[in-house]
């Protein structure tokens, strides 16, 4: 029976991987505790949560030997960790940073006191106390970029309408932007507000933009903000929009299944947020909030030539304002204006100057170039909106009338 005698061998490759439980590295915890002293808010989370996780793998070190236990009784110890548990769970389970805050720090006492016989353990209690000592200065700077960056992030706010509203089919399972329920509106729907809730600005040196969702953020680092008020300024708010509307709806569209533990993106959310936010920006431009040009023209310094003289040449970086045409109106009837130069006053003035008799359609093309038509039509649709005169159009011939037909 030579088989017998090899069965002891099995125990022993146990034994051996259970010694194999490193010691964790303490240096890489005092670290993340240094991030800990930051004006950013979600860096200061981003600090506690780091922590925690780093003992998750502290306490494997701890259990596994007898001499790495801490001196507490087991009904104890087993209660340290229960709290820790339970702290880490009401961390999870709220949006409120500060809540967040004070939950993981006491999660991270607990373990400190079951970790201590982790030689050279760094300690949260002087990172705290180091903290508070700069809380005041920390809190000043954070105040000061709100203020300096308030303007252009609430134009994105506003303009998108945040929190964005959706809602989901029970019936047929899909997610609908709240202002378009299509083939939705008599099954029931459930309504939710998206999970970013607000646009922030921190000092962050690393990531210029980054989703918050456990704390319903979206936010932007100094360089990004700033560029974002510099593309407002050179671009008009309507192109920053769109691309703030891209980012902005991919951030709300994150969703937890295990209580804010792991997130990912949902993409039929994402499709509803997109439409809500559209139709948000829509309702937003034709209201009053919304300034009266959304995009600046590249084209707009090429000015006529009264304006060339006065002016010399306009950077295209320059604000619009120095290039605003507004001074360059002429009142020709009352309350119409025209920009002097354009193509419009040259169709004015030959219909002025003709008379009853009118300009044919061909003979306007041959004086203004190609803009034909469309420039006769769109005059008079401003005219008339302003209550000055119509242009009349009979077998192409244009002529100039008073409003109500002469
Ligand atoms: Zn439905």
């Amino acid at each position: 029976m030579p088989r017998r005698s090899r069965k002891p061998r099995k125990p022993r490759v146990i034994k051996v991987k259970v010694a194999v439980v490193k010691r964790p590295d303490v240096r890489i915890l005092a670290k993340v505790l240094q991030g800990y002293i930051s004006s950013s808010e979600t860096d200061r989370l981003a600090a506690l949560v780091n922590a925690v996780l780093w003992y998750d793998e502290a306490l494997l070190w701890v259990m596994a030997d007898r001499t790495h236990l801490p001196s507490l009784q087991p009904d104890e110890f087993r209660k340290a960790i229960d709290v820790a548990d339970k702290c880490r769970k009401r961390a999870l389970g709220t949006t409120f940073p500060a809540e967040k805050d004070t939950a993981l720090r006491m999660a991270l006492e607990r373990y400190q006191i079951v970790c201590e016989k982790i030689p050279g353990l760094p300690l949260m209690a002087p990172i705290f106390e180091a903290y508070q000592k700069q809380e005041q200065d920390l809190a000043a700077q954070q105040a000061a970029l709100e203020t300096r960056f308030a303007e252009g992030l609430n134009l994105i706010k506003s303009s998108l309408g945040l929190p964005l509203q959706i809602g989901f089919c029970e019936q047929c399972k899909i997610w609908l932007a709240k202002g378009s329920l299509n083939g939705c509106g008599e099954h029931s729907v459930r309504f939710e507000e998206s999970v970013i809730r607000d646009l922030k600005v921190e000092d962050d040196r690393q990531r210029p933009r980054k989703a918050c969702p456990d704390v319903g953020l979206s936010v932007y680092n100094i360089s990004s903000a700033k560029e974002l008020v510099q593309s407002i300024r050179s671009e008009g708010c309507l192109p920053v929009i769109f691309r703030e509307l891209n980012i902005l709806t991919r951030h709300a569209a994150y969703e937890t299944l295990d209580q804010g533990a792991s997130w990912f993106l949902n993409r039929d959310k994402l499709n509803a947020l997109r439409e809500q936010a559209l139709l948000n920006l829509v309702e937003w431009v034709k209201s009053d909030a919304a300034p009266n040009r959304l995009v600046r023209r590249k084209g707009l310094q090429i000015a006529t030539p009264l304006e060339q003289q006065t002016q010399g040449t306009i950077s295209s970086t320059a604000p619009t304002k120095t290039a605003s045409p507004s001074a360059k109106r002429i009142a020709v009837q009352k309350g119409f204006t025209l920009k002097h130069g354009t193509v419009r006053e040259t169709i004015y003035n030959l219909l002025t100057s003709a008379g009853a008799t009118g300009v044919p359609l061909t003979e306007i093309e041959k004086v203004v170039g190609k803009p034909n038509l469309i420039q006769v039509r769109n005059l008079a649709n401003r005219a008339r909106a302003c209550n000055a005169f119509d242009i009349v159009v009979n077998n192409g011939v244009a002529i100039l009338t008073s409003l109500g037909g002469a």
